[in-house]
């Protein structure tokens, strides 16, 4: 069979898809993006756009979407959520009639965690690419936002990555292509497999050494991380082969240690809805009640600070320093949030001039928001203490100054139309604009010349694209037409000439506006490579107008919901007076009825609180809870008075509604958590539970509730301060016997058969559970409610024989047993190295001590 020739064009477009197997191909044609075959089909299918086809040689049809150049954005945003990739072809030479096929190539692949479009990224979000590496039992891990430079690796335990990807939140991670994908389950649709070479120790080192043009990995601190080196450099591998461009805003690496933070796991930062909140409740995360933040800058790095809270009073202290004196001088605040106002995305404006994506008014915002950073300086020089943050606010006069002299006062859209340039910067420009009016000027003279020629009045001087400049004459003119017009197209209802005259000025035109388009290209060029000398000195200034920006907005949130100033200490020690739910108290109908806390690992680390249901159990808790949270993050706290020591980690066990989505059984979830809590609380955390043991038969739930305060008291290497909540009342008995811990419920008044709740904690347990009184409110049949608590008394009787043998502190674990920790003293006593006295005397050490032990133990 003979086989059709191929037309160069699907050839240029068959070598190049064959590059970008997994990608979807839009190849530039003219003002569209074309997509080919089956990339048509799903073009077409996800972005609801026509199917048709084009010929490409002799018979061959092949199917076709195409999508005009000025909306890709749009369409690159709903292929990309949709999670896949495409790689961008472009023409990389203007087409020519006559001289053969215009080049074309990629310029890049996007994927979701490598967008740099504005309208595929969330303002107050940063757009993170990660890449992992699992070695055994750890692992590294880098990310990167290369709309904001940010660039980052850690090494840590594979335990504890869970939750730092999920504070994270990439748009798309990296795997190594071997490592089985099952294992990312959850995550599976974010996840890119890449090639394990570019994950392996020496090449990654390799390419962030060649990348950096460094000739050691020391100046980055991760020379002794290797596994994060290896994670980083897959991460600019995978850049160089999809986003080359974006490269160049990456020009540092830092490396953190999750040890630096307290750590809030997943569950833990849902169960406390920081970010979000649940949403079977019409209520609001943390982050949307404390954001005050007038710039994208400051609202990411509030995520990453609510994400992040620190363990470092000092670096603590100097926030705070910072909101205290922005609540003491409000007028300075006033005045620097207004200025924050209008200063715009810089942080992501000056990564897209770099890599000279970005647009003639965006420039000019840029030029706008730098503007603003002296006279924000200038504000917070007015307190000498607050130079670690002013300091880095550097003036870029030499940027502000280029904008201004480069850039027309109202550009258009498109660098190259010959009206992004100001005139006076560059003189040829200058020159050529001349011509190209004078030229313009001259046809429009002749227009009127050849009216009064010809004594044809209709007559007129036109352009288009195709035919380019013409003198039209409506037919019943014709016959005045002069001997030296050229036809050049017939149209309905006339002609159109050219003359010689008029092709040399249109040759010129052409000509003169094709070189405008190529200079002013060029200058634009140039000026972005210029501002990019000062990106580095840029994103400093950027951070640190964030860091005020967050600082700012914690100031606004303390004077508005009158929050104080929290004390820290590194004791282990909770102490609040007058204590709010930031979320509950702006939301609720009723007032908010403040509570204390004491809560100490010496006397008292575990408070039993118990309450019907709906008196505020579960408020009181996350309220302890996101006091803390908000103390280490510098911002004041809901609360009259606080004293915070700091947290090492906030666990949570709360409720089971959440549990019902995710399908699993809840009894496990619940256990599970309540595992991971007791196998890594310490006595620097602070665990929230709320009613363990529910999801299972009221002993089973008991007997396990019981145990696990008992385990949180006892063990000594735990002692987490703890708050937990039941409806249990009979967990008020383990007071009776554990000295740490205590008793409190939250008061309700019964009046007229009515439950009220007083939102009150008080020292104390309920001695019963309201769950009768809730079912008469609720209209249960009078005969019902009555036998009910008849049944309840019965059983309560019957429970009181079933009393417990109660374990004391010191008294439950062999591990702990006072003999096990003889035997083992023996078994390591290296009787070579003693003296027989010193032998006589460690025998009657054990002696005394086995004794003692026996007195407790037996
Ligand atoms: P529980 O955990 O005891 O079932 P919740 O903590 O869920 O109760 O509280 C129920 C509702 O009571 C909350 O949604 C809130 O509106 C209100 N509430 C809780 N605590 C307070 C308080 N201290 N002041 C005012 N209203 C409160």
């Amino acid at each position: 069979m003979k086989k059709e020739p191929i037309t160069p064009i699907r050839r240029q477009y068959l070598e190049i898809k064959r590059r970008y197997p997994d990608a979807i191909l839009l190849f530039r044609l003219g003002d569209f993006y074309e997509a080919f075959e089956d990339d048509a089909s799903i073009v077409s299918r996800e972005c609801e756009i026509v199917l048709t086809s084009r010929e490409m040689g002799k018979g061959q049809r092949f199917p076709m979407a195409g999508i005009p150049h000025h909306a890709l954005e749009h369409y690159l945003a709903k292929l990309i959520n949709k999670g896949y990739k495409v790689a961008i072809c472009e023409q990389l030479s203007e087409p020519r009639p006559g001289k053969g096929l215009v080049e074309r190539d990629v310029v890049r692949v996007v994927t979701p965690g490598a967008v740099v479009e504005p309208g595929l990224l969330k303002q107050k979000s940063n757009n993170y690419l990660a890449s992992i590496v699992i070695e055994g039992e750890r692992c590294g891990l880098a990310f990167v936002d290369i709309t904001t430079s940010e660039f980052a690796a850690t090494e840590l335990d594979l335990k504890k990555l869970g939750s730092e990807i999920e504070r994270i939140n990439p748009a798309e991670i990296l795997i190594p292509k071997s490592f089985p994908l099952d294992k990312f389950k959850p995550e599976a649709l974010r996840v890119t497999p890449f090639e394990d070479l570019w994950f392996d120790f020496e090449t990654a080192k390799q390419t962030l050494l060649r990348h950096f043009g460094a000739i050691s990995l020391e100046g980055f601190g991760c020379a002794h991380l290797p596994l994060a080196v290896r994670a980083a450099g897959a991460i600019i591998k995978y850049l160089e082969e999809n986003q080359r461009e974006a490269l160049r805003n990456i020009s540092r690496l830092s490396t953190y240690s999750t040890e630096s933070f307290m750590l809030l796991d997943a569950h833990t930062r849902r169960n406390l809805e920081i970010f979000e909140a649940e949403r079977s409740r019409r209520s609001a995360s943390l982050y949307s009640i404390i954001d005050f933040t007038r710039t994208p800058m400051g609202g990411r790095l509030l995520r990453k600070w609510l994400g992040q809270p620190l363990l470092d009073i000092q670096e603590l202290e100097r926030r705070l320093d910072v909101v205290e004196w922005f609540v003491r001088e409000e007028l300075a605040r006033l005045e620097i949030q207004d200025l924050l106002g209008k200063i715009g995305d810089i942080e992501r404006l000056i990564n897209r001039a770099r890599s000279a994506n970005i647009t003639p008014k965006e420039l000019l915002s840029l030029k706008r928001g730098l503007e603003i950073i002296p006279k924000v300086r200038e504000i917070l020089e007015r307190n000498p203490s607050l130079s670690w943050l002013y300091e880095e606010l550097g003036s870029c006069d030499e940027v502000v100054d280029l904008i201004s002299r480069s850039i027309a006062d109202d550009p258009s859209q498109n660098v190259g139309d010959g009206n992004v340039i100001r005139e006076g910067f560059s003189a040829e420009l200058d020159k050529l604009r001349l011509i190209s009016r004078n030229a313009k000027k001259y046809l429009a003279d002749l227009e009127r010349k050849e009216r009064e020629r010809t004594g044809i009045k209709s007559l007129k001087i036109g352009y288009n694209k195709v035919f380019g400049y013409y003198i039209e004459v409506t037919t019943p003119h014709l016959h005045q037409v002069p001997q030296d017009y050229i036809r050049k197209q017939t149209i309905a209802g006339g002609e159109r000439f050219f003359t010689l005259e008029l092709k040399e000025y249109e040759s010129l035109i052409l000509n003169t506006q094709e070189r405008i388009s190529e200079l002013e290209n060029s200058l634009y060029k140039q000026i972005c490579n210029q501002i990019s000398e000062w990106a580095e000195r840029i994103l400093a200034s950027a951070r640190a107008l964030a860091q005020v920006d967050v600082l700012c907005g914690f100031a606004e949130a303390a004077v508005r919901y009158k929050y104080v100033r929290p004390k820290l200490t590194t004791d282990d020690l909770i102490k609040i007076k007058g204590g709010r739910h930031p979320v509950v108290e702006r939301n609720s109908e009723e007032p908010f009825v403040p509570n204390d806390t004491y809560l100490s690992s010496t006397d008292h680390q575990i408070l039993i609180i118990t309450g019907p249901n709906m008196s505020g159990k579960s408020t009181y808790l996350r309220q302890v809870a996101l006091i803390v949270l908000l103390a280490q993050i510098g911002s004041f706290v809901p609360a009259d008075e606080a004293v915070i020591g700091l947290v090492d980690r906030i666990f949570t066990r709360i409720g089971l509604a959440d549990d019902l989505a995710t399908g699993r059984s809840t009894f496990m979830t619940e256990m599970e958590e309540t595992a991971e809590i007791l196998n890594n609380a310490t006595s620097r955390s602070l665990v929230i539970l709320d009613e363990i043991g529910r999801g299972t038969s009221t002993y089973d739930g008991l007997a396990i509730a019981k145990a696990v305060v008992e385990y949180l008291h006892n063990h000594p290497a735990i002692r987490a301060k703890t708050l937990f909540a039941t409806h249990y009342h009979e967990l008020t008995e383990l007071a009776s016997y554990l000295p740490r811990v205590k008793n409190y419920n939250i008061a309700v008044m019964e009046e007229e058969g009515k439950v009220i709740f007083l939102r009150k904690l008080v020292p104390g347990g309920s001695d019963r559970s309201y769950g009768i009184y809730v079912a008469k409110l609720a209209g249960l049949p009078s005969p019902v409610v009555r036998r009910a608590q008849e049944i309840l008394n019965e059983l309560e009787r019957r429970h009181e024989k079933m009393e417990v043998t109660p374990r004391r502190e010191g008294e439950q674990l062999s591990l702990f047993d006072g003999r096990a920790a003889i035997l083992k003293e023996l078994e390591e006593l290296d009787l070579n190295a003693i003296s027989p006295i010193e032998a006589l005397n460690k025998l009657y050490e054990f002696q005394q001590k086995v004794k003692r032990s026996g007195d407790r133990w037996s």
